[in-house]
């Protein structure tokens, strides 16, 4: 069984659901947007990676990347296809069309990179971080570096990586060493070793354009000294850079993509943005890339649910149980169907439920995105922003999450066939599970959510983005109703956050990931509530996932409150706990 865009079911959450078309319309460089032009982008896209790029998937995961004497060779295929993809001007999607971009909303963008990343997650990581480094270096670089660097970003021609990660900072990238020497013309001399970098080094483009963060030799200790450094892997004059890889990493999955050790000997580079801001600069990346990171696992799980479906629809075991309303059972029947029997049928439609809800919430912020940047409002643009830094870490930790998890559901749909590797899909479980740690591990996440974000401010900050969303639900009907009930419950449990955490302060941290996946919870409600309310949900295409859901995702909710609840009445009321 091989990935299949589903196109229908992605126009029907931008249109149908969302009203996506009207909102960006309505932002003056997507004037132009139609609904026809967004539909044929969304097919072109799908064609693409059906073709171009899921068949080279299993290659990819089984001969994976080489390393060979500090070049490193990617799987066969791999680098036709990036040039097809290049050329083709997919990258330049969503980018300015003054620095050679297409000018299209971010979301069509996003629905690329979720087709990309259920197809080939391994091929998708090296033009994964574009788009990323296109819009830190388009607001934070020098014109000079623009000029010379931001076309090539925008086109794809060059790829770009995020170097951050050193081997003793991690998570804590204010612990970071890498240094940056000025030196008398205006460059830096940058030095230390980076871990991890995806992508670091490749034969998929001519040069590559790292983004390294390190510290000035007087720079404080901590994440304020930290500044952002340009450091190109072959120089304007063709020279190369005095950088190097010197392994990739070898891994549970994810074969597709090098993961490398890079070593910085004082190779040139250039500040982008103010000394000691480096981070900063990073922040304008942060959200798009979490959202990129939520989308793959949306991708990641559609893709293994595709696989179960189809198998669930051959693989014959036994009789399943009929519904006390069916007509009587022919005697002589043979065994049923996989996906007929309740255990199997709940677990795709659980899964349909999540992935479904999914694009809903990440499409719905990607045009909060655009909505932040383009709104001719300044309250409209604050709003949308205040959404998309609530609601990103939330996206990224819960649909990472489900994706490893609910992929190894999709698993235990094949039975032991599902473990073997002919059917591709524990292939999924192996390359979903990364998505859990990077781009921020999944704590920190949760912790950037509750501590850093809704407690401070008491929650205002974080009621303001469920006041949008409350809006657009209808007290009268059944399933709006219980949406309205999650919303206000969240903000009395934030009210309790705040006084159980003045009593205990270690409390917000422990219980940071319970609260981030109530916020989930709540989303996935509101979400399908939207899809109910749009015209066709009566379908059963859209009932099945909807009933399992109320069955079998939301009632965590209350399990995951009274849990809390228990938690915060300990620290308030310690005696009577005991
Ligand atoms: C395949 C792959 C690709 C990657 N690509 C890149 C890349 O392109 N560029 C790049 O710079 N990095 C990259 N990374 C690195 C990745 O971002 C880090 O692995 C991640 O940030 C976690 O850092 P760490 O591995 O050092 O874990 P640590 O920070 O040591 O964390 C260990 C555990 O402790 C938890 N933890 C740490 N601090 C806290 C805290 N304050 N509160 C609660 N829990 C905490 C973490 O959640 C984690 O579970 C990649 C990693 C992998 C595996």
């Amino acid at each position: 069984m091989s990935w299949q865009p589903q196109i229908a079911d992605l126009r029907f959450v931008l249109d149908d659901v969302l009203g996506a078309g009207d909102r960006l319309r309505a932002l003056p460089p997507f004037a132009e947007a139609d609904a026809s032009l967004m539909a044929q982008v969304l097919e072109e896209a799908g064609k693409f990676v059906e073709n171009e790029i899921a068949p080279l998937n299993r290659t990819g995961d089984e001969i994976g990347c080489r390393f060979d004497g500090g070049r490193v060779v990617t799987p066969p295929g791999f680098a036709d296809a990036y040039a097809a993809f290049w050329q083709a001007g997919w990258p330049a999607l969503a980018c300015d069309p003054d620095d050679g971009g297409q000018g299209l909303p971010w979301v069509l963008e996003g629905a690329l990179y979720e087709m990309l990343s259920g197809a080939n997650h391994g091929w998708t990581m090296a033009p994964g971080l574009l788009h990323g480094a296109y819009e830190c270096l388009k607001h934070h670089g020098s014109d000079a570096l623009k000029a010379h660097y931001l076309p090539r970003i925008a086109s794809g021609e060059w790829l770009a990586t995020m170097c951050l990660t050193e081997p003793h900072a991690g998570s804590d990238l204010g612990l970071a060493r890498t240094k940056g020497e000025p030196q008398a013309d205006g460059s830096f001399a940058v030095s230390g070793t980076k871990i991890f970098i995806s992508g670091g080094e490749h034969d998929l483009t001519d040069n590559i354009v790292h983004l390294v963060l390190g510290r000035l030799p007087d720079a404080p200790a901590g994440p304020k000294g930290l500044s952002l450094f340009l450091v190109p892997k072959v120089m304007a004059d063709g020279t190369r850079n005095a950088l190097a890889c010197e392994r990739i990493e070898e891994k549970m999955g994810l074969h597709g993509s090098p993961t490398c050790v890079m070593r910085f000997d004082g190779a040139t580079g250039w500040l982008i943005g103010e000394a000691g801001r480096g981070l900063n600069a990073m922040f304008v990346m942060m959200n798009a890339a979490r959202l990129h990171v939520a989308l793959q696992g949306v991708g990641l799980l559609d893709a293994a649910w595709q696989k179960a479906d189809a198998y669930a629809k051959e693989r014959r075991q036994m009789r399943a149980p009929r519904p006390a309303d069916a007509a009587p059972a022919d005697p002589v029947r043979g065994p049923d169907l996989i996906g007929e029997h309740p255990a199997m049928r709940r677990i795709l439609d659980v899964q349909r439920a999540w992935i479904d809800a999914g694009r809903v919430l990440a499409y719905r912020t990607a045009v909060e995105l655009d909505v932040a940047r383009h709104h001719a409002d300044a309250a409209t643009r604050d709003a949308a922003q205040n959404w998309c830094s609530v609601v990103t870490p939330v996206l990224k930790a819960a649909f990472t999450h489900q994706a490893f998890h609910g992929a190894s559901e999709c698993l235990q749909v094949f039975g032991g066939h599902g473990y073997v590797r002919e059917w591709g899909v524990e292939q999924i479980v192996r390359d979903a599970r990364v998505t859990m740690i990077y781009e921020g591990t999944n704590e920190i996440q949760a912790i950037d959510l509750l501590v850093r974000k809704v407690l401070p401010d008491g929650g205002a900050a974080f009621s303001r983005a469920l006041l949008g969303l409350r809006a657009e639900l209808d007290a009268g009907q059944t399933a709006h109703a219980d949406a309205l009930r999650r919303f206000a419950e969240l903000r009395y449990l934030v009210a309790t956050l705040v006084e159980a955490g003045k009593k205990d302060p270690v409390l917000p941290y422990e219980v940071a990931d319970d609260f981030l996946r109530l916020v989930a919870l709540a989303l996935v409600g509101w979400a399908w509530a939207r899809i109910g309310a749009a015209p066709g949900a009566q379908a059963p295409r859209w009932q099945a996932p909807s009933v399992a859901l109320t069955r079998h995702v939301l009632p965590e909710f209350e399990m995951r409150m009274t849990m809390l609840k228990a938690r915060c009445k300990a620290a308030l009321q310690p005696a009577e706990a005991a």
